[in-house]
């Protein structure tokens, strides 16, 4: 939810007062989660605060007013409230005694005028203010809720704190921020965007991409319904946009790629080895963020130089010296090589030029080979990355565990 506030009064306006009232309420909002998109002082005139009013309640779900709920000519806010809304002032008896109880005890003539503070809008709530006569207002309007304040900060700092916060808690509670992340990877967030176009998707809906090298997070977030409703529409969502994706789709909210990783494997009793030249140990970093990786993860090899490759895993020489260290025949002998080593099921390897140096025309940078290899069959696949150093080898490391998670899911390593 978010909130914009409107505080009434020529002397704000004027600068003779300090705006101390809407600095109060953003710093309370704040707390509870609601984000304050505007503030808006406006003089004491009738149509200019008639029309803001509008302007907010159209745009925001949440208008706070102050000032102007006074008895005195210049307390112009109920009219305008009245008038903006399409709601009659009608005369709140509970309040009317208030105010006639309230004089009485401070032994003052009731002028006849302090009883205009009793007159709300019909269909508003009464706030009572412990400190003063006039009550504030709490006004439903479909999905959109008007407060109204007294601007005596102390009576306004009374009633927010005494009713309206409670009732903005509940409200926060009744209608929740539920949202869903559909995690992907292998697709652009052109793509995904795209997907998302084909799909009914209601415009209380609000949706996020959030891209991350190889990676496109897509958010939803259902704001103002009840959970039960949120979570059957994020459920339909999930389920539209998971046709359309496929196995692009690796998991949703905090799962990681790893994790599921971790979780295929584990499920199908699978080990795994890895052997890692550009990518420095990164893929085997990842895999072992996941608690209990050690179920499934065996070994980890970071063959850097090329006498490693070939002592450590195996890799021939003469494979080396005829096609290059960077290449689909080495990607390939060193994932049987760490696959043999260890007695996986499946053997990774990820060799490539990380940059910025050591590219050629024919092996620029950012060029890596992937493989993959299950016992029955070894493929390797080649990529070529854009960026820096480190965004080449997290790329690879990205590149290297979907290509594994989706020969997991496949049961067999697949193109
Ligand atoms: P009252 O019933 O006392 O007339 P009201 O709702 O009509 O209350 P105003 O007349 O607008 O309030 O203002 C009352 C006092 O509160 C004034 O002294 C004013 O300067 C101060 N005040 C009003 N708005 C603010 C504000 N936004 N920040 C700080 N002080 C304010
Ligand atoms: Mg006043």
């Amino acid at each position: 939810m978010h909130a914009e506030l409107l505080a009434v009064g020529s002397e704000l306006t004027s600068g003779q007062t300090p705006n101390t009232n809407v600095t109060y309420l953003a710093r309370r909002l704040q707390e509870l989660g609601i984000a304050c998109l505007r503030q808006i002082a406006l003089p004491d005139a009738s149509a200019i605060i008639v029309e803001e009013l509008r302007q907010a309640l159209r745009r925001s779900p949440l208008v706070i007013v102050t000032g102007g709920l006074g008895p005195t000519v210049d307390d112009l806010t109920l009219e305008a409230i009245a008038t903006a809304t399409n709601r009659p002032l009608l005369l709140h008896p509970p309040v009317a005694r208030r105010i006639r109880a309230f004089y009485h005890a401070h032994h003052r003539r009731l002028a006849q005028r302090a009883l205009r503070q009793a007159s709300v809008p019909s269909g508003a709530a009464a706030l009572p203010n412990p400190l003063g006569t006039a009550p504030g207002l709490w006004l439903r309007l479909g999905t959109t809720v008007l407060v109204a304040l007294p601007g005596v900060p102390r009576e306004m700092r009374a009633i927010l704190d005494g009713s309206v916060l409670p009732r903005l808690r509940r409200l926060q509670r009744t209608r929740p921020i539920v949202s869903r992340t559909i995690r992907t990877i292998g697709w652009v967030e052109l793509q995904i965007q795209a997907a998302l176009k084909q799909i009914l998707i209601p415009p209380s809906v609000e949706i996020g991409l959030y891209p991350h090298l190889l990676m496109v997070d897509a958010r939803f977030t259902v704001r103002g319904r009840p959970r039960r409703v949120a979570v059957r529409l994020l459920d339909r969502l999930e389920g539209a946009l998971r046709r359309r994706l496929g196995h692009a789709v690796y998991g949703i909210d905090e799962q990681t790629l790893e994790g599921v990783i971790g979780q295929l494997l584990a499920r199908r009793h699978a080990t795994l080895a890895i052997a890692e030249s550009c990518t420095g140990g990164l893929v085997a970093d990842l895999i072992t963020n996941v608690p209990g990786s050690s179920r499934y993860f065996l070994l980890g090899v970071i063959a850097y130089h090329n006498r490693m490759k070939e002592e450590l895993l195996g890799v021939s020489p003469r494979l080396v010296a005829r096609h290059g260290a960077v290449s689909e025949p080495v990607a390939r002998a060193m994932a049987e090589g760490v696959r043999r080593g260890a007695k996986a099921d499946y053997g990774l390897a990820i060799t490539g030029i990380a940059g910025p140096t050591g590219g050629t025309v024919k092996k620029p940078v950012g060029l890596v080979d992937i493989g993959l290899s299950d016992g029955r069959r070894t493929l390797t696949r080649r990529c070529h990355f854009v960026g820096d150093r480190s965004a080449v080898k997290a790329q690879a490391a990205q590149a290297a565990l979907d290509w594994l998670r989706r020969s997991l899911l496949r049961r067999h390593v697949t193109r």
